[in-house]
């Protein structure tokens, strides 16, 4: 059997009610960062997945009313027929390849703090919201009423735009969902007290909007199958709720109501994680199934197929990282799919207010702007040496290989990736490889870029070697002097066993009484504090943040980064920074008040910031860059350390730019020219 007929099951077409879904790939609904701000980059986005070969392609959470404003995180607003223009420019590029297009009608009723709008958010009675001190209006009946009115008005817009998936949305939290809270819903009339009562508003919504858009739309609804803790929604009651409103929708998309579990990062949750719970809603509805699982091997995929946990296999981050997915397992291009690592980089900064952005794939969001297609390259010509395999390097020789130039890539150490290598060996990193799996995979199969791996160059070499272009892509290593965010000098008073992330990486393991300073709050001092105690060690993690790894809040790792913490054994103490060190004792200092107290420690290690490795740049430069010569291009952590991702798009970028006569066209910005 072919590769492409053995998955013949994943391209069936799948009836959705008036609808049909082209095949079984379903890009759920996911944030963008780009919403109602940015309409063009995100068509664009949509459109290349959709090219890909994804069958459904769905918008992020849509605004159905002003009284649900989630400013400044960027979501898409379908307020009035204003907003018609915008929202048909996404229906009509995912329509240009074939597929549907689905949008997620969303009220966030008390969650939101409609902080642009001012209008006062409306609540199954009156809460606080997530963040700010501003509580929600109770829903009288008229509100109610109102309500429902927006939901189908919107619903008929989404018609009109193009759509052909139009969701009721009663989970994640927000207004729908709050009716069907047990401790939230205090109300007294048809729509409080049972069960049914609470679940009322939802199975309205869903005849209001079959009865609105039915005759040419499907109607979806993501719902949570494990409902939402025993105070709000048991999962015996979320299963009641499924069988009760079981034929309504044409299409049931079952997520968690936890979105780091959902959605959970590969350090934390494996692929596929919601299979049993699936399963087990299955039985309570005949209509199809779509979920998620960050599903990257088609073998998983076929067999959730074939054994009818799902109908169709939905992904947010598997069609981020690979828009393409689809068709290279059509194609039995099996080993040119570019897996999601599970990092959550792309949760994360749409949860900054910015567009999203891929590990994996630096052309995410980039489709618009800079006219990046993620399986597309500009051809050029040339000779190229690259210096250092981390994902900088890395990326750039696949890249320029693509593109048609000669490569020759050095690497000092005797394996490839860099920092990617040596971090996927800390706890739960291991999928983070697979961003230096697929770059070595696709050089592999490049004639013209030759990878020599313990061959540490020198600045000598990199001119006897006289290619056109050098690309310096010798990354980073982490300080041993305590600089940082905290300390804007290195530490005067450092003496003893002082280690550093880049030393517990080659292999150092000490022992007994070690305390890990993290004054970078992401997983690196949370993953060296677990191996550490995990290998018998007595750790005492300090941060000069309130909690641990609290970057990690934007990826939703940061409550599990601490729970494994605690529950490793470890002694965690919050917002302090280390002042010095004698070898037996760190000295600690509060952040508010300054006081500091002694902490015995026969070990200190210091995550704090890394100094870019660049004295090969800066003999080829000259000091300070005294030497201009375009043809040597630093790019990666060895310009500027960062995350993976930054490092990916540093190489990237470099490799398109690369050769081109016309210097690098100015960014494209969506300007807003009226109302
Ligand atoms: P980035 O994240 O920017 O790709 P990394 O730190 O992951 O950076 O990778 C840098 C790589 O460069 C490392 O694998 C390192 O061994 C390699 N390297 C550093 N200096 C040299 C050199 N002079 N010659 C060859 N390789 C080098
Ligand atoms: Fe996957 Fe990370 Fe890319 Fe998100 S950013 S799609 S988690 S690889």
């Amino acid at each position: 059997m072919s590769i492409e007929s053995r998955y013949a099951a994943l391209f069936e077409p799948v009836r959705l009610g008036p609808v049909t879904a082209p095949n079984r790939f379903y890009q759920v609904p996911h944030c963008t960062g780009m919403g109602h701000a940015l309409p063009q980059t995100l068509a664009q986005m949509r459109g290349v997945k959709a090219e890909g070969g994804w069958g459904v392609v769905c918008t992020e959470y849509c605004s159905i009313h002003p009284s649900s404003d989630d400013h400044p995180y960027p979501f898409a607003s379908n307020w009035d027929d204003g907003d018609l223009r915008n929202l048909a420019a996404m229906a009509d590029a995912v329509h240009a390849h074939g597929a549907l297009a689905g949008i997620e009608l969303w009220h966030g009723g008390s969650y939101v703090a409609n902080l642009a709008t001012r209008a006062p958010p409306i609540g199954v009675r009156s809460m606080p919201g997530r963040t700010d001190p501003i509580q929600s209006q109770r829903m009288d009946r008229a509100d109610i009423r109102r309500y429902r009115e927006w939901h189908r008005a919107a619903a008929l817009r989404a018609r009109a735009a193009g759509f052909d998936i139009v969701y009721v949305y009663p989970t994640h939290g927000y207004l729908l969902w709050e009716f069907l809270s047990r401790s939230l819903n205090d109300r007294s009339d048809e729509y409080g007290g049972s069960l049914e009562n609470r679940a009322r508003l939802a199975r309205e919504l869903l005849e209001e909007t079959r009865e609105a858009i039915g005759d040419r739309c499907a109607v979806a609804t993501r719902f949570a199958i494990n409902g939402h803790g025993e105070q709000h929604l048991s999962e015996p009651e979320a299963h009641e709720v499924l069988a009760m409103l079981g034929e309504l929708p044409d299409l049931w998309d079952l997520v968690l109501a936890e979105y780091d579990e959902e959605m959970g990062s590969s350090r934390f949750v494996r692929e596929g994680a919601l299979e049993d719970r699936v399963r087990a809603a299955r039985k309570l509805t005949p209509r199809p199934i779509v979920s998620v699982g960050r599903f990257t091997s088609p073998d998983t995929m076929l067999r959730q197929i074939k054994e009818r946990v799902l109908d169709l296999i939905g992904a947010a981050r598997p069609s981020i990282a690979d828009p393409f997915l689809p068709q290279k397992i059509r194609e039995g291009r099996l080993e040119d799919i570019r897996e999601c690592i599970g990092c959550n980089i792309c949760y994360a900064y749409n949860f900054r207010g910015s567009v999203l952005r891929c590990t994996q794939n630096p052309t995410m969001g980039e489709e618009w702007r800079r006219g990046w297609h993620p399986e597309r390259v500009p051809p050029g010509a040339g000779s190229v040496l690259i210096v250092g395999a981390g994902p900088a390097g890395l990326e750039a020789a696949h890249i320029l290989g693509k593109r048609g130039f000669t490569v020759a890539l050095a690497e000092a150490a005797d394996e490839p990736g860099g920092r990617v290598t040596r971090e996927s060996r800390l706890p739960g990193l291991a999928e983070w490889a697979r961003v230096r799996d697929y770059r070595v995979g696709q050089i592999k199969r490049l004639a013209n870029v030759t990878l020599y791996l313990r061959n540490r160059l020198t600045a000598a070499e990199v001119r006897e070697f006289s290619a056109d272009y050098a690309l310096i892509a010798t990354g980073a290593r982490w300080r041993r002097d305590g600089l940082g965010r905290s300390h804007p000098a290195p530490l005067v008073q450092l003496s003893g066993n002082v280690l550093t992330p880049d030393d517990i990486m080659d292999g150092a393991r000490p022992q007994g009484a070690v305390l890990v300073f993290d004054d970078d709050h992401y997983y690196m001092a949370p993953c060296i504090a677990l191996l550490l105690a995990r290998g018998g060690a007595s750790v005492c993690y300090v941060t000069s943040e309130s909690k641990a790894g609290e970057w990690s809040q934007y990826t939703a790792e940061q409550p599990r980064t601490q729970r494994a913490l605690i529950e490793a054994g470890v002694e965690i103490i919050v917002s302090h920074t280390v002042e010095g060190y004698d070898g037996a004792s760190v000295t600690l200092a509060c952040t508010y008040t300054g006081r500091t107290h002694a902490r015995a420690a026969a070990s200190l290690v210091l995550v704090s910031s890394r100094e870019p490795e660049e004295s090969l740049y800066r003999e080829l430069t000259g000091p300070e860059g005294g030497v201009d010569d375009s043809r040597v291009i630093r790019i990666g952590d060895c310009r500027n350390p960062a995350i993976i991702a930054a490092a990916v798009y540093s190489g990237h970028e470099a490799a398109r730019e690369l050769g081109n006569v016309a210097p690098p066209a100015a960014l494209r910005r969506e300007r807003v020219l009226r109302g």
